[in-house]
């Protein structure tokens, strides 16, 4: 388990500054969710926080270590993607044991750990086929049972349900919720829906060019909106 701070970080590509000053600490158990309209930034930070992207400025701790620098590895995160990113030529439980194999954990301990991941997410019965005979809901279970059987310190998602057409979205959103109450892993999940957000957020990060506009309870935000921003995009239907 882990906390989060960010000090003043920020993200230039060359001349464009598409993060500005950027702090906050994010809890240990904590749900912080980075709400913003598309190309805000909220991406950008996530990959900060993996360190699939360089940091330009600021500092960035994880359990109270600099990672700045650290190896993507190296960070006890692991990370949920928007387009679940699974090994097509891969089985089921190939792709969620993937990472344990190359960790060269032991095959009894891989299979206790796949059986127990794929109990809570429902993905027994699925194990031997191939992600494209798994519906998009499925699969995206199958790229959280991934990144769960790390038992990582920190989860970060990138708009892990916006494939999912609206129903699959609402119940996944509460699947979510449910394995959040469960493990109580530090997360970090970033998404343009306010649903989302106000759902499964302890606290949202709202952002906006790059700027946090506010950050506060979904009930803060949505009452005690502290921008004409902040007030416009929560009045908007998503
Ligand atoms: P969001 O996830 O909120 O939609 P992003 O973090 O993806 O936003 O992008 C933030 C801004 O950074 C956008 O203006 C985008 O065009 C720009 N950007 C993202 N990646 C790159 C890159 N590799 N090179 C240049 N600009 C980028
Ligand atoms: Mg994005």
């Amino acid at each position: 388990m882990a906390g989060i701070i960010c000090k003043h970080i920020n993200k230039k590509y060359g001349e464009l500054e598409v993060v500005e000053d950027f702090s906050l600490e994010v809890a240990d158990q904590e749900f912080i969710v980075f709400l913003g309209p598309s190309g805000c930034g909220k991406s950008t930070i996530l990959r900060m926080l993996a360190g699939l992207e360089d940091i330009t400025g600021g500092d960035l701790l994880i359990g109270g270590q600099r990672m700045n620098d650290a190896e993507p590895g190296d960070r006890g995160i692991a990370m949920v993607f928007q387009n679940y990113a699974l090994y097509p030529h891969m089985t089921i439980r190939e792709n969620i044991a993937f990472g344990l194999r190359r960790q060269k954990t032991p095959e009894s301990e891989i299979d206790q750990r796949v059986g127990a991941v794929t109990k809570t997410l429902g993905l027994k019965p699925y194990l031997g086929r191939k992600p494209t005979a798994l519906s998009g809901g499925q699969q995206q279970r199958v790229a959280i049972a991934r990144a769960m059987i790390k038992t990582p310190d920190v989860f970060l998602f990138d708009e892990p349900l916006s494939n999912l057409d609206a129903k699959l979205r609402a119940h996944m959103r509460v699947e979510i919720a449910r394995l959040h109450k469960e493990l109580r892993t530090t997360s970090v999940y970033v998404t343009h829906d306010q649903m989302e957000a106000m759902t499964l957020a302890d606290r949202i990060v709202l952002l906006n060019a790059g700027r946090i506009e506010q950050i506060g309870t979904p009930e803060e935000i949505y009452s005690a909106p502290r921008t004409l921003f902040v007030a416009g995009f929560i009045g908007t239907p998503a």
